[in-house]
C-alpha cells in the first residue's frame, strides 16, 4: 500500500530534528513519500514555532536537496501557511514565485491569540461562538484556492470543549466547500498525542467528507522523529470504514489520486 505523510516539522519551525534526521523513521514507518510542511506566518512576527520568512528560500534548497540523495522514498516540499481571512492576495502572492510540492493552509489563529496556545484561550468565552469563527475561517481558507490541503480542520476541538449544538452541520458546509473549491483535508493524527487524545477531524463525521468527495490525506503532524506515520493504520481503517479507497499525492502542486 502507498504511504505518505506531507505533514512534518523540523528544526525550520518547531520540530525537534533536522530534516535529514526524519528520514529513516519515514522508512521504518512503510512511508513511500514523507514530506515537511514548515509554519510559515505571514503578517506577525516570527516566533519560536514559526519559520522566519528570510528562511524560506534555503529551507526549500535543503529539502530539495535531501530528496535528491535519498534514495528509498521521494521527500517532498511543503509549508503549513497560517491563512487569515481579508489577506488572501497576499498569501497568494507571497507563495507563487517558490516551487513548492504542495501547501497546507491551517487557522491557528483565531483574533490575535492561536487556538492552540492552552486552554486558558477558551475561559470567559462563548464556546458555540469560537467553533462557529473557527469554521467560518476554514471555510473561508478552502474558498481561497490557495491551498492544496486544509490542516487540522477542527483543530478547534484540541482541549476537548464542546458546543452546545449538533456540529454536524459545521462540516456538511465545511466538506461541500472543500469539494466546490477542490481543496483536500487531512486525517492529522498529532490530536491523539494532545489534550483532545483523538484525531483531527472529528472521526463521527468522516463519512461526510466521503459523501461530498472530498480528497484526503493521512498525515502525523509530526514534530520529532518518532511520531513520523504513527496511528496510521488506524487512521487508514477509520477511512475504509468511510467508504474511502483511495487518497491524494502532490508533486509540484499537482494533485493524483492513488488506491490506498
Ligand atoms: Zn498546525
Ligand atoms: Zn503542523
Amino acid at each position: 500500500m502507498y504511504k505518505t505523510d506531507y505533514h512534518i516539522h523540523s528544526t525550520y519551525s518547531d520540530g525537534r530534528s533536522a530534516p535529514e534526521d526524519y528520514i529513516g523513521s519515514a522508512i521504518t514507518a512503510g512511508l513511500n513519500e514523507i514530506g515537511f510542511s514548515e509554519h510559515l506566518t505571514l503578517f506577525k512576527d516570527s516566533e519560536g514555532w514559526n519559520m522566519n520568512p528570510v528562511n524560506l528560500a534555503p529551507y526549500i534548497d535543503n529539502i530539495q536537496a535531501l530528496n535528491k540523495k535519498t534514495k528509498v522514498i521521494k521527500v517532498k516540499t511543503g509549508l503549513e501557511v497560517d491563512f487569515f481571512a481579508g489577506r488572501e492576495k497576499e498569501i497568494r502572492d507571497y507563495l507563487s514565485p517558490f516551487p513548492l510540492d504542495y501547501i497546507i493552509g491551517s487557522v491557528h489563529y483565531l483574533g490575535e491569540k492561536t487556538v492552540d496556545v492552552g486552554p486558558e484561550f477558551y475561559e470567559g468565552k462563548s464556546i458555540d461562538r469560537l467553533f462557529e469563527s473557527y469554521f467560518d475561517s476554514i471555510c473561508i481558507a478552502a474558498e481561497s484556492e490557495i491551498f492544496d490541503i486544509i490542516g487540522h480542520c477542527d483543530l478547534i476541538r484540541i482541549y476537548g470543549y464542546k458546543p452546545s449544538f449538533d456540529t454536524e452541520p459545521l462540516y456538511r458546509r465545511l466538506a461541500k466547500t472543500m469539494s466546490k473549491h477542490n481543496v483536500a483535508f487531512e486525517i492529522n493524527t498529532n490530536g491523539r498525542n494532545r489534550p483532545l487524545a483523538d484525531f483531527y477531524p472529528d472521526r463521527r463525521y468522516l463519512h461526510i467528507f466521503r459523501e461530498e468527495n472530498v480528497p484526503v490525506c493521512v498525515n502525523s503532524d509530526a514534530h520529532m522523529p518518532s511520531r513520523v506515520g504513527q496511528y496510521f493504520d488506524e487512521a487508514y481503517e477509520l477511512l475504509r470504514v468511510a467508504g474511502y479507497t483511495e487518497m491524494a499525492v502532490f508533486d509540484n502542486r499537482i494533485r493524483k489520486m492513488v488506491p490506498f
